[in-house]
């Protein structure tokens, strides 16, 4: 199996999300319920609407995506192996369009197994591991090459007071994600011809260092650099401002200011809003993904959803209801609200008391997504527990990078860059329902890929 080829060939599906993110009315449709109960979306949704009052001045974006997929065996009986891989198929869990992390991990991970497959730490007596079978990953590169072409798009300074282009990262303050972030950025100081990259933490810091000219040039002036020249912001790469505690005052200031500038979003707020599993839900609707792509683009998608309801008063949300209430049909769905950083989702017979206890009003902010049944395999995981054996399964994200131009308010975009990204690959024990790295519900993991 040529690895590259594999990896290449997935249906990421991204160029529907860049669709759809410059897609007001269809977007606010898909979300409109989230609006009165989940208070990220209705921050958001506040902020793009002042945004808008004010008038865009950029018309390109930047979207770094990851589609999660599972693989799923047609029956749950065929679920059950340990060894070998019954016939399956991918399938996607989630599809994530804002803050997207673990490039980096596992970027490194794969050199680790990698290293470790060259001078043959794996090799039993009768067992000889092919580095061949396990993927190169690039993850780290091809981010950086986004980042960089948003840059180069943005073009020369156009402020009169900044000598120099530069991309900001915007980062949680002490932030556990520093690692993944980091070699993003030296990446991109390591270019052949560097892109100066600085960060700035959420919040305070935005309105502090940063301002806008009268044309609305994003200008930072680096808090080490105070007697010089302030940096014209090329593009603003957000790995902040994913949960609702972010967005007091100070952070919805902030969060405005960085969108009505200039630069470039990666991503814009409509585009941060697409991460939402209402919008994901609203994809698996009759004739939804016709909208945006080709009949045939649409179908090789469609073969990766898996059923997802909506529990609203609709024919569908009825029939939601009544198996999500049904002990005997709810272990095969998972109750998911539009919340994001693993932890949130309810699994299989916990659903009906959860749904008791929340108001039916907010029901409608919340999908029910049917399982999917990954095949067990027998393997070893190391975490802070230690190193422990057992029945795992898998998860295969694919990076999407995109950049492109907005025609009109209604009228789709122009691709500038569209290619995958590279992978991330992660492990946990099966009977483990979460998958959060960082909250220690699985590890970072390479596939080794068979030739079947
Ligand atoms: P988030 O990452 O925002 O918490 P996800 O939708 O990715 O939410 O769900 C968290 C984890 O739950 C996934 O990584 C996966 O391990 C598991 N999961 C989610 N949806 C499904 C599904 N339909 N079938 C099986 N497992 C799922
Ligand atoms: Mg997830």
């Amino acid at each position: 199996m040529e690895t590259e080829h594999s990896f290449r060939s997935l249906p990421v599906g991204v160029s529907l999300y860049c669709a759809i993110s410059e897609d007001e009315e269809w977007l606010f449709n898909a979300i409109k319920d989230l609006l009165h109960v989940e208070p990220l979306a209705a921050v958001l949704w506040g902020i793009y609407e002042a945004a808008k009052n004010a008038g865009f001045v950029q018309d390109i974006s930047a979207g770094l995506f990851r589609s999660d997929y599972m693989l799923h065996a047609s029956t749950k009986n065929s679920a059950r192996y340990v060894g070998s891989i019954p016939d399956t198929t991918l399938k996607q869990v989630e599809f994530n369009s804002f803050s997207c992390a673990g490039a980096t991990h596992a970027n490194k991970v794969a050199d680790m197994h990698r290293y470790l497959t060259h001078i043959g730490a794996y090799n039993g007596h009768e067992t000889k591991f092919d580095i061949s079978a396990i993927p190169a990953n690039k993850n780290i590169e091809s981010l950086a090459t986004l980042l960089a072409s948003a840059h180069n798009a943005y073009g020369k300074p156009k402020c009169k007071l900044a000598e120099e282009t530069a991309v900001l990262f915007i980062v949680q303050p002490n932030n556990f994600n520093i690692a993944d972030e980091r070699p993003i950025e030296y990446a991109l100081w390591n270019r052949e011809t560097p892109v100066p990259a600085y960060r700035l933490d959420f919040g305070p810091d935005v309105l502090e260092y940063t301002k806008l000219s009268e044309t609305r040039e994003l200008l930072f002036q680096p808090p080490w650099l105070a007697s010089t020249s302030p940096v014209e912001i090329s593009v603003i790469y957000m790995r902040a401002g994913y949960e609702a505690r972010e967005y007091d005052q100070v952070g919805r200031d902030a969060r405005l200011l960085l969108e009505t500038s200039a630069a470039i979003k990666c991503p814009s707020i409509l585009g941060h809003l697409t991460t939402f599993k209402k919008v994901q839900q609203a994809l698996t609707a009759k004739g939804a993904l016709e909208d945006f792509l080709t009949d045939a683009e649409a179908a090789t998608i469609r073969e990766t959803f898996v059923s997802i309801y909506p529990l609203d008063h609709s024919d569908e949300g009825r029939f939601a209801r009544e198996q999500a209430r049904n002990p005997n049909t709810v272990l095969n769905y998972i109750l998911k609200p539009s919340l994001e950083g693993g932890g949130h989702n309810i699994y299989g017979d916990d659903i009906p008391g959860f749904l008791e206890s929340v108001p039916e009003s907010n029901w409608s902010s919340y999908v029910l997504m049917e399982r999917i049944q990954p095949p067990l395999l027998a393997n070893l995981l190391m975490g802070p527990a230690g190193i422990e054996s057992g029945e795992v399964v898998s998860e295969l994200g694919i990076l999407g990078t995109c950049l492109w131009k907005r025609k009109s308010p209604r009228g789709g975009c122009d691709m500038l860059h569209n290619s995958v990204g590279g992978w991330t690959f992660k492990t946990k024990h099966a009977d483990i329902d979460e998958m959060s790295v960082v909250k220690g519900y699985g590890c970072f993991d390479t596939p080794y890929l068979l030739d079947i």
